[in-house]
């Protein structure tokens, strides 16, 4: 993916896919059959790789001291960058206040959310493991499928020569998966405009769309602004100050793994091209984008938190419902909890709010505001959790390099 003209052409996709999808309408639906060919193509190698990513992964880190330590790098920068993410959410929440004087409107709890009432802390760490490996595989529930390869290849790596051999085995189906999403980037551009087009034709066209977002309009933009203060301003400024990369060139290298993750809205079907930009663009290790990226995909969502933070403060103010600051400290905590229980798929963000509306005794019913817009915000919070995780794999790939220049374990 070294062609710049590849990632123009992604670009036009995006722009083309908007006006035809504002202007045309739902004509634009038959065109839907070309974004899901490109998404499932990309869904059909995410199992693979994941499964092979890790292994490899793992195996690249090292003797266990490093696995941990790296673990442990890993997971403090996905923590601390969705805490800050909900953070800003918050605090730009608390300003602009777009839940005063809106009337609320839904009084049903929405089917996706229904019946998911019990949500909790534990049931994310039941989702950590699964009785059915294939089932899970299957359901593309990638948790389970990431932690068995973990162990899987961290016990390879204890088993001498046959383990290398295994090693080396997956080590070669990741590459031969490579290059599959390097071919079907050529697609990349046709699949992305069809994916918005039809998308926003089925929202019913531009003036719809517009009608929608003129309800809930400052929620909506409450959302994009704290996305895009977290995204242009936070997350550069780590990447500048831990790995001395310029931001620009970083972002620039990860087009088409941003038009990606906002065209298909899911952080695990853009892992291929995230990897791959990773890798190839931008030169991260091998080791670390194969650790961090997979990870990422599937726990670190700084978007997915900093919108459940705002769309609660927002239903909250709708009800007129006071929220100190103690209840905001728990908003903070559940949300950040809400993100990395979400999967990597459109739409987790809603069913997994239902936590942290109930950890501060709201309503499920006030999700039903939030759905009209959601699928596009879903899109922009999705650009962000792929961002999040593409600048998580340069900053644990440097600090990982400084340990080797200290002379540090290895
Ligand atoms: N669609 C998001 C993702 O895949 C998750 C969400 O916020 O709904 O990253």
């Amino acid at each position: 993916m070294k062609h710049n003209w590849l990632l123009y052409l992604m670009i036009t996709g995006i722009l083309l896919g908007v006006f035809c999808g504002w202007f045309y309408g739902e004509t634009m639906l038959s065109v839907g059959w070309l974004g899901d060919m490109f998404l499932d193509a990309l869904k059909m190698l995410v199992v693979p790789l994941i499964i092979s990513s890790m292994i490899v992964g793992i195996s690249g880190l090292g003797d266990i001291r490093n696995v941990g330590k790296t673990g442990l790098i890993t997971l403090t920068y996905f923590m601390a960058t969705t805490g800050i993410a909900v953070g800003i959410g918050l605090v730009l929440v608390n300003i602009m206040k777009p839940g005063v004087a809106v009337e609320m409107t839904v009084d049903k709890i929405p089917e996706n959310v229904a019946g998911k009432e019990a949500i909790g802390i534990t049931d994310i760490l039941q989702s950590f493991v699964s009785p059915n490996l294939i089932q899970s595989m299957a359901n593309m529930e990638i948790l389970p499928l990431i932690i068995f390869s973990l162990v899987f290849g961290g016990v390879l790596t204890t088993l001498g020569e046959p383990g290398k051999q295994a090693i080396a085995f997956f080590d070669t189906v990741n590459n031969a998966i490579m290059k599959i999403v390097h071919l079907l980037m050529y697609f990349a551009p046709i699949g992305v405009f069809a994916l918005i087009a039809s998308k926003l034709g089925a929202a019913g066209g531009g003036d719809l769309f517009l009608a929608e977002l003129a309800k809930i309009g400052k929620y909506a933009w409450t959302v994009i602004l704290a996305l895009l203060v977290h995204g242009l301003f936070v997350l550069p400024t780590i990447l500048f100050i831990v790995t001395r990369r310029n931001p620009l060139i970083y972002f620039k290298n990860l087009t088409a793994a941003l038009t990606t993750a906002f065209s298909t809205a899911s952080s695990s079907a853009t892992l291929p091209v995230t990897i791959e930009c990773a890798e190839e663009n931008n030169q991260v290790s091998r080791k670390a984008s194969l650790f961090v990226l997979p990870l990422g995909a599937t726990i670190n969502m700084n978007g997915t938190a900093l919108y459940e933070a705002v769309a609660v403060m927002f239903i909250a103010q709708m009800m007129g419902i006071e929220m100190g600051f103690s209840e905001q400290i728990i908003v903070l905590i559940t949300a950040t909890l809400a993100g990395i229980g979400a999967a990597g798929i459109p739409e987790a963000g809603l069913v997994t709010m239902v936590m942290v509306l109930q950890a501060v005794g709201l309503p499920l019913e006030g999700i039903g505001m939030l759905l009209s817009i959601d699928w596009f915000l879903d899109r922009c919070r999705t650009t962000l959790n792929v961002w999040g995780d593409s600048v998580g794999a340069a900053v644990v790939d440097a600090l990982e390099e400084k340990w080797i220049e200290k002379g540090g374990d290895r």
